[in-house]
């Protein structure tokens, strides 16, 4: 399989242009390489760094970004890594055209995504994500005056809460799936690393007034056309809620989908990696959430170690790995504390959706059943999303293995990726540009 190749023998590549991309980039950028950074996402800064232009970014964000940007770095946004077709070949769709790029290493830095579980309503209209939330309150969504209940897990409720109730949104309440022990003893924790904490500190103050409960969690979410109530349950009552959106998810994963495609072993659904940052394939490595949750500090200073270490850095600083270990602590920590409940698990009757691309209700599915066959029998995961929802939904569920997935990952246009394999021939005789620029 082959496409018109963009870019020949870079040094690196780097797919994933957030915290951890960023740092791998500047890394190895340092160190006078060639480097490439590919983000499906319109401009570079990850999740916790998404913006628009002309918003404000935190000091460290500012400095990455100024540092990973032409001369110094290739960035190209909206550029989706689509296929991994062989050692250092990357497939990669840019706004619809496919191109092949060619590279001496690779970074993984493609994050985590969040974990939807079903539950009854969960497909309605104005139930989303808690991260899902966020992102459409960046992408300029106004919220002012809409009632909004957040039910999701770990840190991530609170930035979220804290941006809504600024742009005018009537936080109705914070609801975290932990019980209040595990919550405590997570706050405890905070006071051994002061920076967290007074951030932790920060979202508090700035969402005093509204309700925050532990031990807690969505029965069903109401209404016709779009949600209307959630329907709660706290301390063994269930309460129904008004609300315009509901906000809900039950914590992180990572995102291994190209680390599979690349043959990396993937474990307990994150990408394994050794001290150096290498996964299990020659040429590869991984940094920052796909290699499990952790936090924007863990994924920066991961990045830099893969950075230097794809790049054939043998002296790395002693220090950078004592603080990657401490801040993966800090991510099994996290792991531990906020680990989605069994009852996040009894909320799917017969009747609720699973797949809502092929419309399998929960009814149709053997659990004693293999991944494989439910795809085969129902076609669940077998739609546009290709399962990114459900898929992650039935291993939470079902505890399926987590399937390897076929190429082409997302949703190329499908002529330009019929017409990329339609010019198979061999890697080595792909023919040079024409090829978009690299913005
Ligand atoms: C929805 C969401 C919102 C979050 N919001 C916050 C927040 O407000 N505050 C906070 O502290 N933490 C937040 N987090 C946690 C946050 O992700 C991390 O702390 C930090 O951003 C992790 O950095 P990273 O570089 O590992 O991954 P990310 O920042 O997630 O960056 C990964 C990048 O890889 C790109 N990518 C993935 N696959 C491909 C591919 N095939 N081709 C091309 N590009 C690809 C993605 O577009 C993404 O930009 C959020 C997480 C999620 C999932």
């Amino acid at each position: 399989m082959s496409a018109p190749v963009l870019a020949r023998r870079l040094d690196l590549v780097v797919v994933g242009a957030g915290p951890a991309g960023l740092a791998a980039a500047d890394a190895a950028a340092g160190v006078g390489r060639q480097v490439l950074v590919l983000d499906q996402a319109p401009r570079p800064g990850g999740q916790i760094w998404r913006h628009r232009p002309g918003d404000v970014l935190p000091v460290e964000a500012r400095t990455l970004l100024d540092r990973v940007r032409p001369p110094r770095v290739a960035v190209a946004c909206g550029a989706s890594v689509v296929d991994a077709p062989g050692p250092g070949q990357l497939i990669v769709d840019f706004g619809g055209r496919l191109a092949a790029v060619e590279t001496g290493a690779v970074v993984l830095a493609t994050g985590a995504t969040e974990r939807l579980l079903p539950f009854p309503g969960w497909t309605l209209p104005g139930v989303v994500g808690v991260g899902g939330m966020q992102a459409l309150l960046k992408a300029g969504l106004p919220v002012a005056g809409s009632r909004i209940v957040i039910a999701g897990s770990g840190p991530l409720p609170w930035p979220v809460a804290a941006a809504l109730h600024h742009e005018g949104a009537v936080v109705e309440e914070i609801l975290e799936q932990a019980d209040a022990l595990a919550v405590a003893r997570f706050a405890l924790s905070l006071i051994g690393r002061p920076a967290t904490l007074a951030r932790a500190l920060r979202y508090r103050a700035a969402t005093l007034g509204i309700p925050y409960r532990t031990g807690g969690w969505v029965v069903r979410a109401e209404g016709t056309d779009r949600v209307t109530h959630a329907v709660l349950r706290v301390g063994g009552r269930e309460r129904r809620i008004a609300c315009d959106w509901l906000a809900t998810a039950a914590g992180l994963v990572p995102r291994t989908e190209l680390a599979q495609l690349l043959g990396c072993t993937v474990h307990e659904e994150r990408i394994v990696v050794d001290q150096r940052q290498a996964t299990t394939v020659r040429g590869v490595w991984a940094a920052g959430e796909c290699t499990g949750v952790a936090g924007d500090r863990a994924a920066r200073v991961e990045g830099t170690i893969a950075g230097l270490a794809a790049m054939g850095v043998e002296r790395i600083p002693g220090a950078l790995f004592r603080r990657r270990d401490r801040e993966r602590r800090f991510g099994e920590l996290l792991a531990q504390r906020f680990a989605p409940r069994r009852e996040l698990r009894e909320r799917v009757t017969a009747e609720t959706i699973l797949c809502r691309c092929e419309d399998v209700r929960a009814g149709a599915i053997d659990p004693a059943w293999s991944a494989r066959q439910a795809k085969l029998w129902t076609r669940v995961g077998m739609g546009a999303c290709q399962g990114a929802v459900c898929g992650l939904a039935c291993r939470t569920l079902y505890g399926w293995d987590t399937a390897v997935p076929r190429p082409p990952l997302g949703q190329p246009p499908l002529g330009s990726w019929a017409r990329a394999l339609g010019e198979a021939t061999p890697p080595s005789a792909t023919p040079p540009s024409p090829a978009p620029p690299i913005p």
